[in-house]
Order: C-alpha cells, then structure tokens, then sequence
C-alpha cells in the first residue's frame, strides 16, 4: 500500500513515514508484522486509543498463561476474592491482584488471624509497607496477647475462590478485535476501497453501534466444529493460539479471530467486497517453541547465511540491523503454526470417533473413552449429533470418510459460518463465550480455585 490507512496521506519516507505494526498486538503475544499500512503518526494514535485498552482487558490471559512479561513490567489482573476468614487492617476495602505465579496479593497491608493456632498473618505487595504496618498498635496488642505475627507474600491459602472480571462483550474489546481483522485483511492485500466504509464506522467516526453488528460472537454450528470446540485445550497440542482466517462470500468480507484459544469473534469488514480472495490464515501460539535467541548470533558469515535462509537483505547494510531482523524473522517462526496442521486435527479427530462409533470399541481403552467422552460433552453443551445419527443408521458414516474440512468454521453447506453462527440465540452465544473462558481455566487446572465472571 502507498497511503497510511488511517490518514489516508501518502508515505514518503520523511514527513509520512512507514510504522511496524503487529497485526495482533505485541503486549499480548502477537507476533505478525507489517510495514505496508500505517503511517508512525497514526500507529501511536491507534496504540493509544485502541491497542492500549484492549490489551489491558485481555491482560487476564496473559496473566494465566504465565505469557513471558515484556519490557521488564511483570504482568497482573485484577482478581475479587472470597476469603475463609474476614481479613482484618481497618480502612477501606482492599483490591486484589493475581500475579503470573497464581499469587493472589492486596494493594494494602491486611491480616488473618487464626484463633486456633494463635497466629496472625500480614500480607501486603510491598514487604516495606507491611514491616511499617507490622508495629501498629492493633497487631502490637495482638502480639502481647500471645499470637506469632508472620508476615506472608501470598493469600492464596486464605482464599475459597477468586473471580477475573471480563466483558468481552465491551466496545473495548469489540474495537480492538475490529482493528485485528482490518489490519490483517490490508496484511493479506485486500484492496482498501472494500475497508474505507469500515474503517471509517470503526476509527474516524467511533459508531458503537455498526461496530456491534459488525464483531459478532463465534459459535460452532457443524458437527466437527462443535466436537473440535470441546475441550479443545486437550488436542490442541499449541494451545493457547492466536488465529486469523480472511474469507470472502461474494460481496461480504470477514475475518475470524480467535485470541488465547477464548476469545472467538466474526468480523464483517465488508458487504462490497468486489476481488476474489483465496482464503488466507494465520496461526500461532502464544508462547513460543524452544526459542533461544543465542542460536542466532555469531559472526559475518553466520549472519550471511541466516539473512539468506529468511531472505533478509545483507549486503551495504550494517551488521546490527541485519542481526536485528534475523532475530526478529527467528523469533516469529519460533510462533509459528501451519494452518493445515489444524485441518488435520479435525479430521482425525473426526475420523477415528466415526472409526470407534462404527467398530463398537469396547470401554476401557483411554484413548477411546476420552475421545467418546468428548463427544459426549460435546452433544450435552452443544448439542453435537454425529454419534447418534450414526447409531441409528451406519451408513452415516460414509458422508465423513471422505470429508474435506478446509472450510472448517468458515462455510457449511454453501452458507459462510458467521451467517450460520448469527442465527444461533444472543443466550446461546453468551452461554458458549462463558464456557470458553471455563475451559481456559481448565487448560491450566483452575477451574477450582477462579472463575470467571462476564459482565
Ligand atoms: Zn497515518
């Protein structure tokens, strides 16, 4: 692209120069980059406006999935708590914190006091503040009293539960995942005459309510999506992912995009779409394969033949710039899934239930009944239909033998997803958005001791 998309002002390398962008943001794990877009102007305008707070509201995944912390600030989320006894430090009431390390501190000094043991614990984030608060009169008297003060860097052993609060219903979310998709499609070379009318509703004129009926909640509306979408973070072996899929169905343009494996929206970048559009996606982990940045420096000729093997231009640059691309190019792949990979995925999974259906394993295998049991969840949470069609009449089976699942959660029989998926009921969609951060609990075994709380 030639202008800024945002601007609209031509580049020219001086006044309008050319801005890196992360497709999907840096703060939260996203790896993709472009040049072709945006101006250095407008890219700090968009961080500000709407990277910023998106980021800060899905900071929560971060937090969870021990996302490795950038530029040196360690990652938190706000986190309400239930605790086994009332903490006790007067004044007003406390915030929480979940750290990374699923520590759960107060932003001020507050105490626990167990009567049994006769023993009272502090806890407070910053251990100067709680050695000050450690001498106040309340606990001096508690102390002549007999009780062991101690002072604790975690109150997790007092708690019943935590909640993570999340609107991913929020204009601020919506906008963010929006910004996504645009970004992602001009990535991909959509001509922007398609996007300007989005653009426009999105950035210059902020509609609220465009942009509601544009981001629409994902749900799984086939078979295979419905059964893949069940405890997806047990087969998935690169979960969490970030994903983007750019389709086209004549004139309507979307983007699916999915953010940590639970947040899933259909984006509707266009209903004038008038190219044709090979489907284009994009996926990655979250946190990266065995990435060792020393593997990636040495001398001029390893250089060489590192910028060879990425297509990095070497000569009449200096040495720095092209070992900063190298590292750049190494660290992305680092990320890096092929999107097939995840078609193979459906179809074995697909495949060997209608193998186990038809051949009637018996119980007692693991990997037969965890697959049978995901298909059981699957039909109770999302109403799948595959194992009974095929107990009623086998021949069902043949239909998936030789299924192509390459328009997986894009199109099923002739009508693209997100028209399929916007007939499903607003309460459905809702109930789907809240399983989806109930097994991201589940992903890391902490379904029991968080929850998640939609607003
Ligand atoms: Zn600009």
């Amino acid at each position: 692209m030639n202008i800024c998309y945002v601007c609209e002002n031509p580049f020219d390398g001086e006044e309008i120069k050319r801005h890196e962008e992360h497709v999907i943001p840096n703060a939260i794990g996203g790896r993709l980059t472009s040049y072709e877009f945006l101006c250095e102007g407008c890219g700090v305008d968009l961080a500000d406006s709407i990277d910023t707070p998106f980021n800060d509201h899905l900071q929560v995944f971060s937090v969870l999935h021990g996302i490795s912390r950038d530029r040196g600030v360690s990652k938190k989320a706000a986190i309400e708590v239930i605790s086994r006894v009332m903490p006790q430090g007067g004044g007003k009431a406390p915030t929480y914190s979940l750290n990374s390390d699923f520590t759960v501190i107060p932003d001020r000094p507050i105490y626990f006091v167990n009567e049994e043991e006769r023993r009272v614990s502090v806890c407070c984030s910053v251990p100067k503040k709680a050695k000050v608060f450690m001498r106040n009169p309340e606990l001096s008297k508690l102390k002549a009293q007999g009780y062991e003060v101690v002072l604790e860097s975690d109150m997790t052993q007092f708690l019943v539960q935590g909640s993570l609060r999340i609107n991913h219903e929020s204009t601020v979310v919506l906008r963010g995942v929006a910004k996504i998709a645009i970004e992602y499609a001009l990535h991909c070379g959509v001509d922007f005459s398609s996007l300007r009318g989005f653009k426009a509703d999105l950035i210059d004129r902020c509609e609220e309510e465009k942009l509601r009926s544009a981001v629409v909640q994902y749900y799984p509306t086939t078979n295979e999506e419905k059964l893949y979408e069940t405890g997806k973070f047990r087969h998935e072996d690169w979960y969490p992912n970030h994903q983007l899929f750019l389709f086209s169905d004549g004139p309507d343009l979307y983007c699916y995009v999915e953010l940590f494996g639970a947040i899933q929206k259909y984006v509707h970048l266009s209903a004038h779409f008038l190219g044709r559009l090979e489907v284009q996606k994009y996926l990655q982990r979250v946190q990266s394969w065995n990435f060792d940045p020393s593997d990636w420096y040495g001398g001029p000729k390893d250089l060489h033949m590192f910028a060879g093997q990425f297509g990095i231009p070497f000569t009449g640059r200096p040495l720095e710039d092209v070992q900063k691309d190298v590292l750049h190019r190494a660290e992305t792949r680092a990320y890096e899934i092929d999107a097939d990979a995840q078609i193979d995925k459906v179809r074995n999974l697909v495949q060997l239930l209608v193998q186990f259906v038809v051949s009637d394993i018996p119980a007692g295998f693991p990997s037969v009944d965890a697959l049978l049991r995901k298909a059981a969840d699957a039909k109770s949470g999302l109403g799948f239909t595959l194992v009974d069609r095929l107990k009623h009449d086998m021949r069902y089976a043949l239909q998936w033998v030789h299924a192509d699942f390459s328009q997986f959660r894009i199109q099923s029989e002739g009508e693209p997803a997100p028209r399929l998926a916007g007939r499903v009921t607003p309460d459905e969609r809702r109930k789907y958005a809240a399983f989806r951060l109930y097994e991201s609990l589940c992903s890391i075994g902490r379904e029991n001791e968080i929850a998640f709380l939609s607003e």
